[in-house]
């Protein structure tokens, strides 16, 4: 018994064990089925010259090969294919090869045409194409998908750059027709940023020279060269040759691999040479993949490549395309059994995994070494940012960076922002600053008598001279101007004085103030753009007495508005009237206990109707009472009327007495012109006389005879002018800015009228100096980083007591107006709406009293039109009393009395 247990267990446990091994035989059959075969081949494509490509794109496949975690159990093999650039015929039969040997996807070659032909045989048998090189074409094929940066985007970059470089004019020079498709975006871009952009191209088999002479002559220094890689050296060669290449000149080169060029001869030449370079450095797979070029070049090679210093950005956008490949290829394979058959150019029959390959692409993202491999929906590499490369002293430098991000754009360090904007002309170099004394541009410390030099001023020219000098590397020394004065012209002598004649006569390098930029100033010195814009007005002191007006009381609402209540009153009074005689409810007998002769009174006749309207309309009431439906709705709708308007009436006349109104005497520079009895004057050595002197217009030159007749009307400074507006009955022709700056601080001054022109404060240098550019390009960097607008609030808001009269301005500024009817219109709507609805309920009325007494249609008829014709004439508010109507053979019973009213002839009695 026992026996036979134990010979059972142990079949059981047999069978187990059989069970067990048939299963795992199975399931390995059923995964070598689905699995990959274990030869994946990858078909590349080159031209000739494309070796570097070529290699990498092996030793990208071995390191694939290498890579444990990426497709384990297959091995990707790189089957290459070489041919002529353009020999298209070639890369057909070359393309049919690959396919008959059967890949799983084709990359290259990096030629336009015949990456074209190419493209077309993969889209028609479904074979994923990869490329690599610039396409400007704005969809993606199906089966393709390009890793090289989207055009636009990149575009985008070069506009970017140069923005941040602030360039207005420049030439755009280029040598074949994708180049000038390449930049077109300038041209777009010139129109919205008012750029005044030249194109010149190249003239094919030519030097370069001949049109860098071109250029030359148009003394543009700012130049964007399109040219390919190889040419670089030869085309900036021909620039240097032709006197292109100095200091003066700036170049945005546009191809991504100007790492790849020999620049050896550019380097200490202080021409700025910038560009972009997409390959990351820091990538480890990149170091390694240099590391190793000895090797991969006698590995693989078909002759030894120098080791360069970098790899070309197709190159290396080659390795990550294998990459990419591999790892969808590892996700295909985890997801569906695949198999890569040999195609046949000539039956067509297509490969059935291509688009699925491809779609498993499209979302893969991954760190290469070209940066952040990823695709946007469209298939397109748009997301990728650039190192932005410049050329120094030490060669080829990444200076800052490109974030294709909204918003973010082109980023560089300070110091190398410094060396961009050719600090070297005022680098390291002291500058003595001339300035005039005037709030808030230049102020003396309150302790400026211990202090010296620099220490002794403060004020935003003085903040503003101090951010240039950061940018720029300069160091600087403040002095006031000796004859305090702007600078005008001597028109006898033809010499200029104050800051202008210091520059001129070379005493100071700059002149800063709140100086502005004047056409005559420019013939004599050199101006930066402006840093604060402004422009003429008036300065002058608040009213201090209250106006009273004896109609006050009428403010609150506006003319028309008025006229609208007396016609709402007059109609309302006049349909109450009419309603009240039409409606049978409003007629009653005053003599109820009388039972002969009985007579029906009217309340509301027209006199009544007028005094119970005005009655409600003042608030106070009547003793008339309306009794039918359409009165009172009449009633109604007036009492609200009346309650509306009542309280906007109250409400604002409360605001308008509480409120001061200030008038002034002169409202604009005309007014001031046409009278006598307000002085006005200006500073003396100031652009805003200059600007009266010079004017043709009638209102400013009899303001201009006005002061040279009374010259001491003429301010020494901005302070003595404002010092005589607050002393009373002085108007000061003021530059906005000043203005502005005197009334955040004096609440009782205030500026008259808008602008009587439009101009700028800049910095002064001397005729031809190199200093203004550099400025100048100081300046908008510093608008660009908000730092003009923080200085303009520190030294007007906040400093030296701004803020003062912010209460008084919120005052000011809360002005009470009259109520208009498109405040009120409403109510009079609802008013209308209310008595056309009581009139509707009276002819009802009207009807349903006829229909009462009338014994049929006809006589009903006959009833409306006689009572009508009573109701509207208008004559009397008595009406005798009927019941009903009795005519010549009326056979009803005899409860009816009959006698005619002799008031109403006709009429048959109640
Ligand atoms: N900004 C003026 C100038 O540069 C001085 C002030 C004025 O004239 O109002 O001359």
């Amino acid at each position: 018994m026992l026996l036979h247990f134990q010979r059972s267990t142990f079949e059981a446990w047999h069978l187990n064990k059989m069970l067990f091994i048939y299963i795992s035989i199975i399931s390995a059959i059923i995964h070598q089925i689905n699995s990959f075969p274990s030869v994946l081949r990858i078909g590349g494509l080159f031209s000739d010259g494309e070796e570097e490509q070529e290699l990498v794109f092996k030793y990208a496949v071995d390191r694939i090969n290498s890579d444990t975690t990426i497709l384990p159990r297959s091995a990707l093999v790189a089957q290459v294919e070489h041919f002529g650039s353009e020999d298209s015929f070639r890369a057909d039969k070359k393309v049919c090869g690959l396919l008959h040997a059967g890949v799983a996807a084709i990359l290259g070659p990096l030629s336009d045409s015949t990456s074209m032909h190419v493209q077309s045989i993969c889209d028609a048998l479904e074979i994923p194409h990869i490329e690599t090189r610039w396409d400007i074409s704005s969809h993606r094929e199906e089966l393709s998908i390009n890793l090289y940066p989207k055009p636009a985007v990149l575009a985008r970059a070069y506009i970017d750059l140069v923005k941040y470089l602030g360039w207005k004019q420049f030439c755009v020079a280029y040598e074949d027709n994708d180049g000038l498709v390449r930049l077109q975006e300038f041209l777009k871009q010139a129109q919205k940023n008012d750029w005044s952009v030249k194109f010149y191209k190249f003239r094919p088999g030519k030097p370069y020279r001949e049109t860098y002479w071109k250029i030359k002559k148009t003394e543009i220094t700012n130049i964007v060269l399109d040219i390919r890689t190889e040419n670089i050296n030869r085309a900036l060669k021909h620039a240097q040759q032709v006197g292109l290449l100095t200091e003066k000149h700036n170049y945005l080169v546009t191809s991504l691999d100007l790492h790849t060029v020999d620049l050896e001869d550019f380097k200490f030449g202080k021409t700025k040479i910038s560009s972009f370079r997409l390959i990351d450095t820091s990538s480890t797979e990149l170091i390694t993949l240099l590391d190793e070029w000895s090797s991969i070049s006698t590995r693989y090679g078909r002759r030894t490549i120098n080791p360069p210093e970098s790899i070309r950005t197709d190159t290396a956008l080659i390795y990550d395309a294998v990459k990419l490949l591999a790892t969808a290829l590892q996700d295909l394979d985890q997801s569906q059994s695949i198999d890569i058959t040999p195609i046949s150019c000539e039956n067509g029959l297509p490969w059935l995994h291509g688009s699925s390959l491809l779609n498993y692409m499209r979302p893969i993202t991954f760190r290469g070494i070209t940066g952040l491999v990823a695709f946007d929906q469209l298939g397109f590499r748009s997301s990728f940012t650039l190192d932005v490369m410049t050329v120094s002293e030490d060669g080829l430098q990444k200076i800052g960076i490109w974030n294709p991000e909204e918003g973010k754009g082109v980023n560089i360090s300070d110091a190398w922002r410094a060396f961009l904007f050719q600090t070297h002309a005022l680098e390291n170099k002291t500058v003595v600053v001339t300035t005039i004394l005037n709030e808030p541009f230049a102020m003396l410390k309150g302790s400026a008598r211990e202090k010296s030099q620099n220490e002794r001023y403060e004020g935003y020219a003085i903040d503003l001279i101090d951010e240039l000098s950061k940018v720029l590397l300069f160091k600087y020394i403040f002095r006031e101007v000796k004859d305090e004065a702007y600078g005008t012209l001597n028109e006898t002598t033809g010499e200029w004085n104050g800051m202008i004649g210091e520059l001129i006569r070379g005493e100071a390098d700059l002149a800063i103030a709140d100086l502005t930029i004047t056409s005559k100033r420019e013939e004599a010195v050199d101006f930066t753009l402006p840093f604060m814009n402004t422009g003429i007005s008036i300065l002058f002191r608040k009213p201090t007495k209250k106006v009273t007006t004896l109609f006050s009381f009428l403010s609150p609402f506006s003319m028309v508005v008025w006229v609208y209540v007396v016609g709402a009153y007059v109609g309302v009074s006049v349909i109450l009237f009419v309603v009240g005689r039409l409606s049978p409810y409003e007629w009653d007998n005053p003599h109820p206990c009388r039972q002969d002769d009985q007579v029906l009174e009217n309340d509301f006749s027209l006199l009544n109707s007028f005094w119970f309207t005005i009655g409600s309309l003042m608030q106070q009431g009547s003793d008339l009472a309306p009794k039918s439906m359409s009165t009172r709705t009449i009633a109604g709708i007036w009492y609200f009327f009346t309650l509306i308007m009542i309280s906007s009436y109250t409400a604002n006349l409360a605001a308008f007495l509480t409120v001061e109104k200030v008038v002034y005497p002169i409202e604009d520079a005309k007014d001031l012109s046409m009278q006598t009895e307000i002085e006005y004057g200006c500073v003396k050595s100031g652009s805003t006389c200059g600007f009266f002197k010079d004017s043709n217009l009638t209102v400013y030159r009899r303001m201009y005879e006005f002061m040279i007749s009374h010259p001491y009307v003429f301010a020494a400074s901005g302070a003595d002018g404002k010092k005589r507006v607050l002393n009373g009955n002085y108007a000061f022709l003021m530059e906005s800015a000043s203005i502005e700056y005197a009334i955040e601080r004096e609440c009782n001054l205030t500026q008259i009228g808008g602008l009587l022109d439009n101009k700028g404060y800049g910095i002064a240098t001397r005729r031809n100096s190199p200093y203004s550019r550099l400025l100048s390009q100081g300046i908008l960097q510093l608008q660009e980083r908000g730092v003009l607008h923080t200085l303009k609030d520190r030294w007007w808001k906040q400093k030296r007591g701004g803020g003062a009269c912010a209460d008084d301005a919120k005052k000011g500024s809360s002005s009470v107006t009259e109520l208009s009817l498109g405040n009120v219109g409403g109510v009079f709507v609802v008013l209308v709406g209310g008595l056309s609805f009581s009139i509707l309920m009276a002819v009802c009325e009207f009807m349903w009293r006829a229909r009462k007494i009338a014994p049929d249609r006809k006589s009903m008829c006959d009833e409306m039109v006689r009572d009508l014709k009573f109701a509207l004439s208008c004559q009397s508010s008595t009406k005798p009393a009927r019941t009903s109507i009795r005519y010549a053979g009326y056979t009803g019973p005899d409860n009816v009395h009959e006698k005619p009213a002799p008031s109403m002839p006709g009429f048959i009695n109640y």
